[in-house]
C-alpha cells in the first residue's frame, strides 16, 4: 500500500483563496489588520515572519511588522503590546517565538489581549480550549491539522490517536482538539515508555517531537493517518519531519509530507484567525472547528 498524501500546500491554497474572496467582498473602510512583533535577529524567525507578512498582503489583509532589538526590555515590550491592544485599527497580534532568554515569554503572551491573540496562546484562550468553549482563535498548527483532516474527510470520532510531543503550542492543544472531536488520545513525551507500542495502536498519529526519524514504519498500524509536524534541518541541509517518510508511506493510509504538509496549513490558519478575530470584534458569529 502507498499512502495518500495529505497535501497541505494545495489545501491551504484553497483556504487562503476563500479568505481572499471573503476579504474582497468586505464592506469596510479598514481591512482586518495583523500586527507581528519580532524581537532580535533569529534567522528562522525572520523567514517565518516575512512569509506570514507576504501571505497576509497577498490575500488582502493589512499587516505591519514591529521590530525590536535583542536587547529590548520586557517593560518596553509590554508597553508596546498594550499600545497594540488599544489600537482599534489592529485586529490581530502575533508575537514571534522564541523570545530572547531575558524576556519572560509567558508574561508577554499574557499581555496580548485575548481578543487579539491570533495564535490562541493566551491562557484565557487555552483555558477555553481545555473547557471545550470555542475561543476566538485556536492555536494555528493544531487547528491546521484538524482542517487538513476535515478537508480529506478523515473521520476522527471514535478513533485512537497518539500524539508525540507535549508542547503548549502543538502537542497539548491537538490532544484537546482531537478529544473534543471524540477521539481517544494518548499524549506521549520523551519519558514515555513503549512509545512504539502506543503509536502502533493508533489510527491517527501526530508526530511533534522535533526528532528526525523518530516514527518508523514498524510502529505504524497499516492504514493509519500520519501527521508529521516536525521540522528538522539535517546536516546535509535537507528539511525533514519526525516521520521516516519513505518507509512509513508504504504502510500508512494517509501521510503529510515535510515540507508541504502541516507548515502551510499553519500559515493559512493564522490568516483565518485574523479574519475570525476581526469578525469577533465586530460582534459577528464564528464558525467553529472544535465540534462538528
Ligand atoms: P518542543 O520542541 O517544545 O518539544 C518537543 C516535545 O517532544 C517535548 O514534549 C518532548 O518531550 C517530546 N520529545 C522529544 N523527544 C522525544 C522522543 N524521543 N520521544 C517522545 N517524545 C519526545 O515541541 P514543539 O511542538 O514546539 O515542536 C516540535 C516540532 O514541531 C519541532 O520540530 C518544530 O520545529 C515543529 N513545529 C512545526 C510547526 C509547523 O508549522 N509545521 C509549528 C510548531 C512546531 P518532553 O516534554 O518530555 O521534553
Amino acid at each position: 500500500m502507498t499512502a495518500q498524501i495529505l497535501d497541505g500546500k494545495e489545501t491551504s491554497k484553497k483556504l487562503l483563496d476563500a479568505v481572499a474572496e471573503e476579504l474582497s467582498t468586505l464592506q469596510v473602510v479598514n481591512r482586518p489588520k495583523l500586527a507581528a512583533v519580532l524581537v532580535g535577529e533569529n534567522p528562522a524567525s525572520e523567514i517565518y515572519v516575512a512569509r506570514k507578512m507576504k501571505i497576509a498582503e497577498q490575500i488582502g489583509l493589512d499587516s505591519e511588522l514591529h521590530r525590536f532589538p535583542e536587547t529590548v526590555s520586557q517593560h518596553e515590550l509590554v508597553e508596546h503590546l498594550e499600545l497594540l491592544n488599544n489600537d482599534t485599527l489592529v485586529n490581530a497580534i502575533l508575537v514571534q517565538l522564541p523570545l530572547p532568554k531575558a524576556i519572560h515569554s509567558e508574561t508577554i503572551l499574557e499581555t496580548v489581549s485575548p481578543q487579539k491573540d491570533v495564535d490562541g496562546f493566551h491562557p484565557m484562550n487555552l483555558g477555553k480550549l481545555l473547557l471545550g468553549i470555542e475561543p476566538p482563535a485556536l492555536p494555528c498548527t493544531p487547528a491546521g491539522i484538524i482542517q487538513l483532516l476535515d478537508a480529506y474527510k478523515i473521520p476522527i470520532e471514535g478513533k485512537r490517536a497518539a500524539v508525540v510531543g507535549r508542547s503548549n503550542i502543538v502537542g497539548k492543544p491537538i490532544t484537546l482538539m482531537l478529544t473534543h472531536r471524540n477521539a481517544t488520545v494518548t499524549l506521549c513525551h520523551s519519558l514515555t515508555q513503549n512509545l512504539d507500542e502506543i503509536v502502533l495502536s493508533a489510527d491517527i498519529v501526530v508526530a511533534a517531537a522535533g526528532q528526525p526519524g523518530l516514527i518508523r514504519a514498524e510502529a505504524i498500524k497499516p492504514g493509519a493517518v500520519v501527521i508529521d509536524v516536525g521540522i528538522n534541518r539535517l546536516p546535509t541541509g535537507k528539511l525533514v519531519g519526525d516521520v521516516d517518510f519513505e518507509s512509513v508511506k508504504e504502510r500508512a493510509g494517509y501521510i503529510t509530507p515535510v515540507p508541504g504538509g502541516v507548515g502551510p496549513m499553519t500559515i493559512a490558519m493564522l490568516m483565518m484567525n485574523t479574519v475570525r478575530l476581526f469578525k469577533n470584534q465586530q460582534g459577528q458569529s464564528l464558525h467553529g472547528l472544535l465540534f462538528v
